[in-house]
């Protein structure tokens, strides 16, 4: 059966009737069938081999993550330079009419974006790196990054797409701006390789098993960037000034703030179904709120800590300004569109309000640099489309009317 979102990549369709596949023929890497029908494994835990079966996967996953945010890249670069060209309305009757990207409302909506796909490139190369340098123990952890990441890179590209195709306006739809296809032809990264929401049940599983480990150990957390959890709870200043929102050490803070919190909320949690005799498997899937958030959260301060590696490399200067303005604005509305520091009061009321204006503030500044960053991502021209370009030209001569 076509796969109808999908149509423009993957079209198969295989049928066998009355076929016989010999024995010898099985894939069995992990597994065997012996001449007298005997299931064979080298592997005696059903769950480690279950793991074993799955493992190929990891590097479809390693793939789709990056591969999303380059898909991404060029949505952005399309809407940003569109909205760089495209003028509408004026303030008043003598002024010129205003470029798109001058609006404050249009910049929330792409410069944001824009941030957020600049970091999740960061990681992409991180997990690419780490995949390409991979040991057998390193494979835990890369099963878990590349859960986590798949999965909210996907979800993102989708997002981004969405808010690109808007930001084109009705050109977003036409087929030569190309965002529409992408639509289509990306949404299907949400589900194969692994369904995303169960991927990120997954990762706080993991979590989990890594928490109860250290307990049974009584070894301090080691590895997948849990070293903050061994030191003390970090402390959130009562005033949020604009500086200190900018500041590295009260971003990642915050962030560990809350993936500690929440570890420890969920590990409660499935302690209290454990203790009222609920099995493992019922007591964490009754915890799926618990999981959610901190699988989100790891990933976020995931994201964040990969970044603040790789700006660290980079001498200071005007590049380093506009890295603090990207790292910034992925973390202001990282908070800004999620409920949970409100809800589990990692932030006041009035912290949370000091964060949405920085949130403003940062779109207006990074605004002068959007090209440079979208021309940055170095897409070839014939990657991008019309509207990128001269679409007035292109809608000329289209028409033929030129
Ligand atoms: C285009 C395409 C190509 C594919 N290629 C391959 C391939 O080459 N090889 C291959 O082996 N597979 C392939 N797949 C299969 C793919 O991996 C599965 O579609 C995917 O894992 C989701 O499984 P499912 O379709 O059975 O969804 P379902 O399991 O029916 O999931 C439906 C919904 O239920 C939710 N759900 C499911 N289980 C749980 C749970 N335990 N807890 C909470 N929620 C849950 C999911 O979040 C999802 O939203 C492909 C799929 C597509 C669409």
């Amino acid at each position: 059966m076509p796969f109808f979102v999908y149509q423009y990549t993957f079209y198969l369709n295989t049928r066998f009737q009355n076929i016989r596949v010999p024995r010898e023929n099985l894939l069995n890497f992990v597994a065997d069938v012996l001449p007298n029908g005997q299931y064979v494994s080298v592997i005696d835990d059903p769950d480690q081999r279950f793991a074993a079966f799955l493992s190929p996967l990891t590097l479809g996953r390693v793939n789709i993550a990056v591969n999303s945010v380059y898909i991404s890249k060029v949505g952005l670069a399309i809407a940003v330079r569109y909205g760089l060209s495209r003028r509408a309305f004026s303030l008043t009757p003598d002024d010129p009419e205003m470029l798109l990207l001058d609006y404050p409302s249009h910049q929330r909506r792409l410069l944001p974006l824009l941030a957020k796909v600049c970091l999740m490139s960061s990681a992409g190369n991180f997990m690419k790196k780490m995949y390409v340098k991979r040991t057998p123990e390193m494979s835990k952890a890369i099963h878990i990054y590349s859960s986590a990441l798949k999965a909210t890179l996907t979800w993102q590209n989708m997002i981004t797409l969405q808010e690109c195709r808007e930001a084109c306006g009705g050109q977003g739809l036409k087929t030569e701006n190309r965002i529409g296809i992408f639509k289509a032809e990306f949404d299907v990264q949400s589900t194969f390789e692994g369904d995303n929401n169960v991927l990120m049940q997954q990762v706080s599983k993991a979590l989990y098993a890594e928490f109860l480990a250290a307990q049974k150990k009584k070894k301090p957390f080691k590895g997948l960037g849990l070293e903050h959890l061994n030191g003390q709870n970090p402390v959130i200043p009562d005033k949020l000034t604009s500086s200190i929102l900018r500041s590295s050490k009260f971003q990642m803070d915050l962030y560990c703030l809350r993936e500690r919190d929440l570890l420890k909320q969920f590990t409660e949690e499935v302690s209290l179904h454990l203790a009222q005799g609920k099995s493992r498997e019922k007591a964490l899937m009754l915890s799926y709120q618990l999981a959610e958030d901190l699988a989100r959260a790891f990933t976020e301060r995931t994201i964040l800590q990969i970044f603040l590696a790789d700006e660290m490399n980079v001498p200071s200067g005007s590049l380093k300004e506009v890295l603090l303005l990207l790292r910034s604005l992925y973390v202001m509305v990282s908070i800004d569109e999620s409920v949970s520091f409100l809800r589990y009061g990692y932030l006041s009321r009035d912290n949370v309000a000091s964060v949405r204006n920085e949130v403003l503030k940062l779109c207006s500044e990074l605004k002068p640099h959007a090209l440079a960053v979208v021309s940055s991502f170095g897409i070839p021209d014939a990657f991008l489309s019309p509207l990128a370009f001269d679409w007035i030209e292109a809608n000329a001569l289209s028409t033929g009317s030129h």
